[in-house]
């Protein structure tokens, strides 16, 4: 099994892949992390492996002609892509490319994801956990670049994360280590979706718990509230009606952000990271869940670890998935690892 090159070079560009629980994405991203192409396609999981990847081959391929690119023994040219990059949430096997049993991707057993993208697009590929692997891009290309020691965490339908320790992604065994959503909160809590214990991170911080919660706290109360009006609220309408002023909304929204700086000084204490990177789309609320969060981290966590700690915004935004997947392939080949085997 000798180590594989990407077909045009140690720079060529190369067609990211990130496989979320509720949207899939491709797209062609260079090796200074500039986004050529992004296209994205619900993931509709419930249909299957067979399908699912198929659907995100084609849209790899859709990805490859909208950056003007080429794939597969035709893309020896400047504008070859070299490489596969693929996110995905765990558990999976990196090493050996294996989807094992997602937990956003149920019935989804065993998928040896790297040999079909191999097979489908005929040049080397790599899996990453999909948090790790933006934790990965963020520090090579977004808000954590320059840092040594950074954690990043995303707050989106799961909550995922990913750990750079003393300029070094930290992985775990067979990278699966930093799944910094399952950090407990509550050991008496609410049941977690992704892994079925009680009072992880995520059964509080995550999209899906704050749209959850507050329909739990619409049916115990008499309170009025604008969310009342709305069929199914979702974690925005929550932030939204919270800005507004909206008591049970706000009370919802207290809550997440109180389990998310929980979560986040206990992660705090365990690696003093210089800047923590938040991302995910419950952060487009911004400051409203950054600052109080940022606050009562840097209050709680023993000093002196997370008193100057910052907390910022993903930079890479919706293309965090694609970039990590991206960073994933150009990290493997500078450090001399192999891509995959034919
Ligand atoms: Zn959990």
């Amino acid at each position: 099994m000798a180590t594989l090159r990407p077909v045009g070079g140690e720079g060529a560009p190369v067609l990211a892949l990130d496989i979320g629980g509720t949207k899939l994405a491709a797209g062609v991203v260079d090796a200074a992390g500039t986004v050529h192409s992004f296209v994205a396609a619900p993931s509709e999981p419930e249909r299957g492996p067979d399908d699912g990847l198929a659907r995100l081959f084609e849209l790899g391929r859709q990805a490859v002609a909208e950056a003007g690119a080429e794939i597969g023994s035709t893309g020896n040219g400047p504008t070859g892509i070299g490489a596969v990059g693929i996110g995905c949430g765990g558990p999976l096997d990196s090493e050996r490319g294996v989807l094992l049993s997602p937990l956003h991707l149920p019935g989804w057993r065993d998928v040896p994801v790297v040999e079909l993208a191999r097979a489908a697009f005929d040049v080397p590929a790599a899996l990453e956990n999909d948090a790790t692997a933006a934790a990965a891009g963020e520090h090579r290309f977004g808000a954590g670049a320059g840092t040594r020691h950074m954690v990043y965490l995303t707050v989106s339908t799961g909550v995922g994360g990913g750990v750079v320790a003393d300029g070094r992604l930290y992985r775990g065994a067979m990278g699966n280590g930093g799944e910094l959503g399952h950090v407990t909160v509550d050991c008496n809590g609410r049941v977690c979706r992704g892994c079925g214990r009680r009072g992880c991170l995520e059964a509080y911080a995550s999209g899906t718990s704050i749209a959850e919660r507050a329909v739990e706290a619409l049916a115990a109360s008499g309170a009025p509230s604008i969310l009342r009006a709305l069929e199914r609220p979702t974690a925005a309408d929550v932030a939204a009606a919270a800005r507004d002023g909206d008591a049970l909304a706000a009370a919802v929204w207290d809550e997440t952000v109180s389990a998310l700086a929980c979560g986040l000084t206990s992660i705090v204490n365990l690696f003093e990271p210089e800047l923590v990177v938040l991302g995910g789309g419950v952060t487009r609320a911004g400051e409203q869940l950054i600052g109080p969060v940022r606050d009562a981290v840097r209050s709680d966590a023993v000093r002196p670890a997370g008193e100057p700690v910052g907390v910022v915004r993903s930079a890479l935004g919706d293309h965090v998935g694609i970039v990590g997947a991206a960073t994933i392939v150009y990290d493997r080949l500078a450090s001399g690892v192999m891509l995959a085997h034919g």
